[in-house]
């Protein structure tokens, strides 16, 4: 909006202590906000009698606001109304966010108000308008929010996720399938690489063993494979595994998992190593009912095993063993599992 378009031409001036006309004039302003300069392009009124500067505070209100935004925009802070978007997406109030984050229960609220944000603060409100961000911070900390508010974004949240755009995605799939894709050999357990049912297996184990360390996903992922070729000639996935220190590994698992992070799954670490958890629902349809008993037969044997339990475990196996240390393995019958 243009100031001089609204702007009162009327106002107090000092020096003729008088109401006067004035003009308006756009001025380069220079301030200083937090020790940093910033020049700003701003509309100042003078008296036509005798050409001081007259004060009017609604065109003052104006600049204050053009020099703020100024400030935001070149120290790249975040604006009050992203701020309100966030609160909107996901349907939670400022309290409640600033708890999340784990800030002072008021601290977006100053924010609104138009208090400049940290740095900081500014950075990590600016990434949680990624919905998969956010749901990661929202999983780790929800504790901190009533039922009710829990409730409320825990709805809105899936609605967003459920419906993000996945062209990006498709992309990196699309890689996936170049990458893994083999005639049926003896490294892929005689079956062609499945995209779907690769994701679908590490969804299906997400969903019943709940957020899992990748290095036992890894495991999961072999003996589901290994055993069913055992029981019936073919693999599920049709991944290659690597014979690894700490027993088998998807061939480029980092690879794997990246490729699916914010879109299957979420990615992140902890002391420990790095966790996956599910964003979306496994589909038993990907599955026969051979494929699907013997993922129900890996959750019972392996699924409470701890990632180093479950490490060993496949240590134990002759087909590890049979293995040369960081190279393919074969797939082979000599497996047990209970
Ligand atoms: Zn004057």
């Amino acid at each position: 909006m243009d100031v001089q378009d609204q702007a009162p031409q009327v106002g107090y001036c000092c020096n003729c202590d008088d109401d006067v006309s004035v003009f308006l004039k756009k001025e380069i302003q220079g301030n200083e906000i937090r020790g940093i300069k910033v020049s700003t392009l701003v509309t100042n009124a003078y008296c036509k009698n005798c050409g001081e500067e007259v004060y009017i505070a609604k065109i003052s209100d104006e600049n204050l606001k053009l020099i703020n935004q100024k400030y935001r925009e070149e120290n790249a802070l975040i604006c009050v109304s992203d701020i309100q978007n966030i609160l909107k997406k996901y349907d939670i109030g400022a309290k409640p966010l600033s708890l999340l984050l784990g800030w002072g229960e008021v601290t977006i609220l100053r924010y609104l108000k138009g208090q400049m944000p940290h740095k900081e603060h500014s950075d990590k409100l600016k990434a949680i308008m990624n919905p998969y961000v956010f749901a990661e911070i929202f999983e780790s900390n929800k504790e901190v929010l009533s039922a009710v508010a829990k409730r409320k974004v825990e709805f809105t949240l899936r609605q967003l996720i459920e419906s993000a755009p996945n062209e990006e995605n498709a992309v990196l799939e699309k890689g996936l399938v170049e990458f893994y894709s083999q005639e049926p050999n003896i490294y892929n357990g005689y079956t062609e690489f499945s995209l779907k049912k690769t994701i679908h297996s590490i969804l299906y184990f997400l969903e019943k063993c709940g957020p899992t360390y990748k290095t036992k996903m890894n495991k999961l992922l072999w003996f589901s494979d290994i055993l069913n070729y055992k029981r019936h000639g073919h693999s599920i996935t049709g991944l290659r595994y690597l014979c690894h220190h700490f027993g088998p590994v998807p061939v480029r698992y980092d690879y794997l998992y990246g490729c699916l992070s914010d879109v299957y799954v979420i990615l992140w670490d902890n002391e420990y190593g790095t966790v996956l958890s599910a964003i979306k629902k496994y589909n038993s349809k990907c599955f026969s009912d051979e494929e699907l008993k013997t993922l129900n037969d890996v959750l019972d044997a392996c699924g409470t095993m701890s990632a180093a339990v479950i490490s060993e475990f496949s240590h134990k196996q002759g087909s590890y063993k049979k293995a040369a240390l960081k190279s393919l393995m074969p797939f082979s019958k000599d497996i047990s599992i209970n």
